[in-house]
């Protein structure tokens, strides 16, 4: 059941960030054959151009790379690292699907300490809960991405300027398909929840009309 649901999942997320990485891969393939179309006019390319465009194919399959390893099936495997350092690798596909709907994104890295994580999974549970932000917010509206310490345990706190949840579905919030959209799955935070379980992490909620704050606090060493 829960490999079906972690499939279903990575399906929806496939769907979800398809308008994200076609824009970021779109941009580079317009640059390159920009430079193509002048070398083939001119008969010659500067070396300058060349460069562009190795760059941009280097940061369009950096990206590709990023997005399947996000796909692929894993055995859970806890190393010792930042969040914040999972957090910097995810930020450019965020602040790309922020971008497309005309949203900010913030990100306030902490002094925090390192915590054993299945880096794969965090940046998951970054993706699916950013989504959700997103989904929720008007154009102009802001995600802020925060990590701090609370005592010996660390927070991540993930903020949107979203609608909110209402009060009669919290308690039905991170059960398997409970959605309130159209085309919702109702199991992004259902991931989210399993996640932060197997990290033995407690997940905190604060949600009214200005919109909705999720904390995820990592129990100390
Ligand atoms: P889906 O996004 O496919 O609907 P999720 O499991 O990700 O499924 O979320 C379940 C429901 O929880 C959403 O349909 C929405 O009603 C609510 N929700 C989750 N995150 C937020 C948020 N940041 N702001 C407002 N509502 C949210
Ligand atoms: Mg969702």
């Amino acid at each position: 059941w829960e490999k079906e649901m972690a499939k279903l999942d990575r399906l929806n997320l496939v769907g979800e960030m398809a308008a994200g990485i076609a824009h970021e891969i779109r941009n580079p393939m317009t640059t390159i054959r920009g430079f193509l179309q002048m070398a083939k006019k001119n008969k010659t390319m500067a070396d300058e151009y060349i460069d562009i465009m190795l760059e941009e194919l280097n940061r369009a399959n950096g990206i590709i790379t990023e997005f399947l390893s996000l796909a692929k099936n894993k055995a859970t495997n806890f190393q010792t690292m930042s969040l914040n350092d999972i957090i910097a690798s995810m930020e450019p596909l965020i602040q790309a699907e922020a971008m497309l709907s005309g949203m900010h994104l913030h990100v306030n890295y902490g002094s925090i300490a390192e915590l054993a994580v299945d880096d794969k999974e965090i940046r998951q549970l970054l993706l699916n809960m950013a989504i959700n932000g997103l989904e929720a917010m008007q154009p102009g509206g802001a995600f802020t991405i925060s990590t701090y310490m609370e005592g010996a345990a660390v927070v991540l706190k993930l903020e949107d300027q979203g609608s909110g949840i209402k009060a009669e579905y919290l308690e039905k919030l991170g059960t398997p398909f409970f959605t309130t959209k159209e085309k919702g799955t109702g199991l992004g935070l259902a991931v989210c929840y399993s996640i932060a379980a197997r990290h033995q992490a407690d997940i905190e909620l604060q949600s009214s009309d200005q919109g909705t704050v999720f904390a995820i606090k990592f129990k100390g060493a």
